[in-house]
């Protein structure tokens, strides 16, 4: 699994003409949360300021040469933000990784596929349109065109290669991390997962690392 991941540019009206403050600059410490029909379907925003490696893409997508796009961004930025929305994944039964061995001079390769269903298309475009209203009522705007649906495996939040499982399957644990198919084997990261929630996993990574080790050992 993985989080689906829309980069949302957006100009926040009550800072146009402002000085930009490098200083007030921040990093994802703002963020937004859409709650939906059921917890699982909550939508996750990280707000952030943009600076350097955040500028290119979109001073690039800025429909005029490189000068007056620069000439824009320098005037504009202090009213510049980006949301990056987060989705939720579930595990699909198309999606792999399989680790091609060693052969003769080739090294070994991991392969990852993941396939994405067609109610993807409508679940980000449902998600855009939320953002887009909060963002409206907040007195900002997303410039059309300007939003970015970034590909699969871009979010590094990964997990679910070998979930939690009541049935005893093979390349599965048990609620607590314990390999189906070697009892002296615990999983302690995010492979047990058998759902991806839209928030960034690391706390809950760590949380369930120290409850297996609170309640395995
Ligand atoms: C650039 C970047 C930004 C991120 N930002 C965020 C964020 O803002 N918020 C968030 O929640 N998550 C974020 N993530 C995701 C988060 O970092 C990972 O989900 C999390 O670190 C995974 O933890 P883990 O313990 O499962 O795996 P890892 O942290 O990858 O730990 C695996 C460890 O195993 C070791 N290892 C591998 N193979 C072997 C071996 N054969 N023998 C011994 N040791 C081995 C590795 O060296 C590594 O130390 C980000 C990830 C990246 C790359």
């Amino acid at each position: 699994m993985d989080n689906q991941q829309i980069l949302m540019p957006f100009v926040n009206v009550r800072m146009l003409g402002r000085q930009y403050d490098p200083n007030t600059y921040q990093y994802h410490q703002v963020g937004l949360g859409l709650e939906g029909s059921t917890p699982r379907e909550y939508v996750h925003g990280q707000i952030t300021t943009l600076k350097t490696a955040m500028i290119h893409p979109i001073v690039q997508r800025v429909p005029f040469d490189l000068r007056t796009s620069l000439f824009l961004f320098r005037n504009l930025h202090a009213a510049l933000g980006l949301v990056n929305i987060n989705l939720h994944d579930t595990r699909r039964d198309h999606n792999t990784v399989v680790l091609e061995p060693a052969s003769g001079e080739t090294d070994g390769r991991l392969l990852v596929h993941y396939e994405t269903g067609p109610a993807e298309a409508e679940r980000i475009r449902h998600a855009m349109r939320r953002v887009r209203r909060v963002l409206r009522r907040l007195g900002c705007f997303v410039p059309p065109g300007m939003a970015h649906v970034r590909p699969m495996g871009a979010s590094v939040h990964y997990c679910g290669l070998l979930p939690m499982s009541r049935a005893r399957d093979p390349w599965t644990t048990s609620s607590l991390g314990q390999s189906h198919d070697f009892d002296n084997l615990f999983f302690v990261d995010g492979t047990t997962f058998p759902f991806l929630p839209a928030k960034n996993l690391t706390f809950s990574l760590m949380a369930n690392a120290a409850r297996i080790a609170d309640c395995a050992f």
